[in-house]
């Protein structure tokens, strides 16, 4: 049974809660979800039940494709001189000892170690530290461009532009017109958490605002840019938040069309300030992706960190609304790790990740930042794959 079928099946389905049901009729007839059905489906929608909707949404935009991508990280720092709750990953100040801080040649050096690997993206993001400034990273991103010109610069979030246009006293549209002048190419989701200020003065208090975030995010696609956007659940907030949230950046989207993905984050409760908050259970994190593919009806695409979720959760993700299981990764990020991740060293090899894909019936399709088709694996043979020895059978006449 294709994917709409088993939409329609669910809509003959006589025991489906008449809410529901008319939710589910809205899907078939690609009309949008409203805030509180969107709060319904978290309510009341089973697992099943948002699969069957995510997994039409999916099919229909991608088919079985998915999206994967040949990347790699430089996290300048983990120290940051704000403390957000739900961070395992930043040092303060105070703690300098325990943490890195790379000079420019030294995240130079991470760039040229790729030089002869088929990498496609560097995606920089890490603490706030005021060395780490505008004129900073401008050079960073320029001798980035100036060494590598198809390699895609994707760095920073609102949380460190709002800190370094302020100290450089400029704003938001002027700050991000320069920093694409010296190469900012596009800009990762990271830094939303949860935009409604009754958890996020709780979780993240003195970074950027939801709506500082949003601004940010509208003068870059002013410029004709892209961005992702991402939203960190699980922790203390309530449904209605997560709809809150997913509700702001589709009106932001309806303006601007900048958003390409749409990344879920769990949130991981090790070594945090919020150690004491349950984890959200898997059943619980597909049903969050299943409800964002539904409820953003403007996004292009769902991405899973497999490096967050483990590679299982990864591949059950891709009948749950996920067209994107984000990049190689290399080993370089420790945002994951740290927070608690089952990857303690998360990177895998273009087999694996097109291996990983393949192994849950769906087509696996590296792409570029800006989702332009490298290479389609559906068909690939990979060169040092051992090939079966057949020897010929004696012929008799
Ligand atoms: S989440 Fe980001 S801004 Fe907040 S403390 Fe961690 S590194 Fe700093």
């Amino acid at each position: 049974m294709d994917a709409e079928q088993q939409l329609r099946v669910l809509l003959n389905d006589a025991r489906l809660a008449e809410d529901l049901k008319h939710i589910a009729q809205k899907v078939l007839n690609h009309e949008r979800v409203t805030f509180d059905e969107g709060v319904t489906l978290y309510k009341k929608g089973e697992l099943s039940y948002l699969g069957i909707l995510a997994n039409y949404i999916r099919e229909k935009r991608h088919g079985n494709k998915t999206y994967f991508n040949r990347n790699f990280h430089i996290e300048p720092t983990n120290l940051c001189v704000y403390d957000c709750k739900f961070c395992s990953y930043s040092r303060l100040i105070k703690q300098r000892g325990e943490g890195w801080e790379y000079t420019m040649e030294e995240m130079l050096d991470i760039v040229k170690r790729y030089d002869n690997e088929p990498v496609t993206e560097v995606h920089i993001v890490g603490g706030v530290l005021p060395q780490y400034d505008m004129a900073f990273y401008q050079q960073l991103f320029s001798a980035i461009k100036a060494h590598r010109p198809n390699l895609h610069v994707k760095a920073l979030t609102p949380v460190e532009y709002h800190y370094i246009f302020k100290k450089a006293k400029v704003d938001y549209a002027t700050g991000m017109r320069l920093m694409k002048e010296s190469g900012l190419e596009s800009m990762p989701g990271g830094g939303a958490e949860l935009f409604h200020p009754e958890v996020r003065d709780q979780i993240a208090k003195d970074k950027c605002t939801g709506e500082q975030w949003l601004q940010i995010h509208e003068e870059w696609h002013k410029l004709g840019m892209r961005s992702n956007a991402t939203m960190l659940y699980g922790h203390i907030e309530e449904y209605w938040h997560r709809v809150d949230h997913m509700e702001q950046l589709r009106h932001l989207q309806d303006r601007t069309g900048g958003f390409q993905t749409f990344i879920p984050l769990k949130f991981r409760n090790k070594d945090n300030q919020m150690s004491n908050v349950k984890e959200s259970s898997v059943v619980e994190d597909l049903r969050n992706y299943a409800i964002a593919r539904i409820y953003l009806d403007n996004f292009d695409h769902i991405k899973a960190y497999w490096a967050m979720i483990s590679r299982t959760t990864a591949q059950l993700s891709l009948s749950f609304g996920v067209d994107d299981i984000d990049g190689t990764l290399d080993d370089t990020t420790k945002i994951y790790s740290m927070a608690g991740a089952e990857e303690q060293n998360p990177g895998m090899s273009t087999k694996q990740l097109v291996e990983l894909i393949k192994n849950v019936g769906r087509h696996p399709i590296e792409r570029d930042t800006l989702y332009n088709v490298i290479t389609d694996y559906q068909d690939y043979e990979f060169a040092d794959e051992p090939k079966p020895h057949f020897y010929k059978l004696p012929v008799i006449n």
